[in-house]
């Protein structure tokens, strides 16, 4: 396992769409190990491989619930609406309010290559949502109701989404 490099801001490698997984090669499996201690290190609850310059459709979460990774992420149903304060740890410094669903299924494969479903509400389906965008080429501040920049964000230490 080893620490993977951010990529941050204007990177063009954040804005491009990442490829889907066609094969589950070590090198993937590599790039999920990555993903997952590169976020733990960053006390990120979300990632997606595009933040660490990989052009593939991989996204890692971890709410404190346990870690989920999943490949080929894609949502198939969407339900209500939801408002939370995000952040992304390609965007360190700003923050902004985002309309989410309140309910998402979304299925993909795990590590095996076997059919996942996930269904989330609240924060997990915010983090579901802001790191499939990620794949998509699409920040959280394209969604932002109104980013908020550093300054602001000290006294309103309400961002839970990195
Ligand atoms: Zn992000």
């Amino acid at each position: 396992m080893a620490l993977r490099k951010l990529r941050f801001g204007d990177d063009k490698i954040l804005r491009t769409k990442a490829k889907e997984v066609n094969n589950i090669t070590p090198r993937i499996l590599e790039l999920l190990e990555d993903m997952s201690e590169t976020m733990y290190k960053n006390d990120g609850i979300g990632l997606a491989a595009p933040q660490v310059g990989v052009l593939r459709r991989v996204i890692t979460i971890d709410i404190g619930e346990g870690l989920i990774e999943v490949i080929n992420p894609e949502i198939i149903e969407e339900k209500g609406k939801q408002t939370r304060v995000e952040g992304c740890l390609s965007l360190p410094k700003k923050s902004g309010y985002v309309e989410r669903p309140e309910y998402i299924k979304v299925k993909g494969l795990n590590k095996q290559g076997e059919d996942v479903i996930y269904e989330a509400t609240g924060l997990l389906a915010v983090v579901f949502c802001h790191e499939i965008d990620h794949l998509n080429g699409i920040l959280f501040i394209d969604k932002a109701l109104e980013v908020m920049e550093d300054e602001e964000l000290e006294h309103n230490n309400e961002s839970e989404i990195k």
